[in-house]
């Protein structure tokens, strides 16, 4: 089946209408009618290749949701019509022990939503700026927000997951003191995500315009990094960091803020490394440094109906198919608060 996308032939290119195949409905899979789309920092990343390895026609896109079309003959967990959404995983191998545990997001044979390889036509996958996508039962998630919200769910699909799964991991909760650094699309969750965790929630920000907004995020104090004042007032009182940055920095700045046995998470994931960390930030405090990457398919699961629990969405702005390159820019500057959101219905043109 033919669709309408939006992706990109080459790294210096930038995004146009394309079409590409989607592979017929198979027993296991469910087709999905895509209604809106994050954009997320990794798409630029990888639609740039700034990691390596992007293979072209590139179709980015991993925070998607939108209404079952059709299931195939085995598939018992969906109906057509369901709200449903699709985040960074749309196979992984189902039998090695971190697909055992739910832990796909860490199996060997994870593929990516876009850029993973794959047997469907051109030979690696394409995301989810496009009409629709096919994907096998088990990456698929209930969404149980309202439908009038279901935008704004979208970036839940990863930006929240995300967030939540070092959080959770890392025990952010009532009594524990949480930073979250960079409040862009995962910042602003993590912000969201730690607060309703019953979490004293700390944001920093390299931008003084959002002072005022990350307080209304749910973060009981802001700190501008930049200032070295703020940043001492805060030394040794952290019990966790989660450091959502997308260019390298200076993280010495921020080990030094976590109290004994803190610990810090980087998801950021920058094209050029950070410089190297003092041995002594770890050492004279027993502190640890950490990485996570998106979620399993049942945490993501517990993170969306936590989310629509406690009512949490993303804050967004909606977006044309046709206005994605200028949103890339925008993101670059940090000037969105705080997610795009495609209407996919746009590409139809
Ligand atoms: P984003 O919306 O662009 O937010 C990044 C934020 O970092 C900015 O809003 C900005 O916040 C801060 N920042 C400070 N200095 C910056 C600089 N020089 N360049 C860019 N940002 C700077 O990005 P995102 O979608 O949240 O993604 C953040 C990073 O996480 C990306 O590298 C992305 O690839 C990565 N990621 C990782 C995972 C994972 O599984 N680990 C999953 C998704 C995304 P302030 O204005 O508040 O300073
Ligand atoms: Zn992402």
């Amino acid at each position: 089946m033919l669709v309408k996308a939006y992706g990109a032939y080459a790294a210096d290119k930038p995004l146009e209408s394309l079409e590409i195949r989607r592979r017929a409905t198979g027993a296991h899979d469910v087709q999905i009618d895509i209604a809106y789309c994050g954009i997320c920092h990794s798409d630029l990343h990888q639609v740039r290749s700034e990691w390596e390895g992007t293979q072209y026609p590139c179709v980015p896109g991993h925070e998607i949701v939108g209404r079952v079309a059709a299931v195939g003959d085995h598939v018992q967990g969906f109906k057509p019509g369901d709200l449903v959404g699709v985040g960074c995983i749309v196979d992984s191998c189902k039998h090695c022990a971190e697909c055992a545990d739910g832990f796909e997001n860490y199996c060997d044979g994870m593929v990516g939503t876009y850029n993973g390889a794959t047997a469907d036509e051109p030979g690696w996958t394409l995301g989810g700026y496009t009409q629709k996508i096919v994907v096998h039962e088990r990456y698929v998630l209930r969404v149980s927000h309202p439908a009038e919200q279901l935008a704004a769910v979208a970036p839940l699909l990863c930006a929240g997951i995300t967030t939540y799964s070092p959080l959770r991991h890392w025990n952010a909760g009532p009594g524990k003191k949480v930073g979250v650094v960079g409040i862009g699309g995962l910042g602003h969750m993590g912000i969201k995500l730690a607060h309703a965790m019953g979490a004293h929630v700390v944001a920093f920000t390299t931008s003084e315009s959002k002072r005022d907004a990350a307080r209304e995020l749910g973060a009981d104090d802001v700190v501008v990094s930049r200032n070295p004042d703020e940043m001492a007032a805060h030394l040794q009182s952290f019990d966790f960091i989660l450091d959502t940055v997308a260019a390298p920095h200076d993280l010495d700045a921020f080990l030094a803020l976590l109290k004994r046995d803190g610990a810090m998470t980087l998801v950021g994931a920058p094209a050029t490394p950070h410089p190297s960390p003092n041995v002594f930030n770890f050492i004279m405090k027993r502190r640890s440094l950490a990485g996570s990457m998106i979620g399993g398919i049942p945490e993501t699961q517990e993170m969306l109906d936590f989310c629509a629990r406690h009512g949490i969405v993303a804050d967004i702005e909606m977006v044309r198919a046709d206005e994605i390159n200028a949103a890339y820019e925008r993101m670059l500057k940090g000037d969105v608060k705080y997610r795009f959101v495609i209407d996919n219905a746009t590409l139809a043109g």
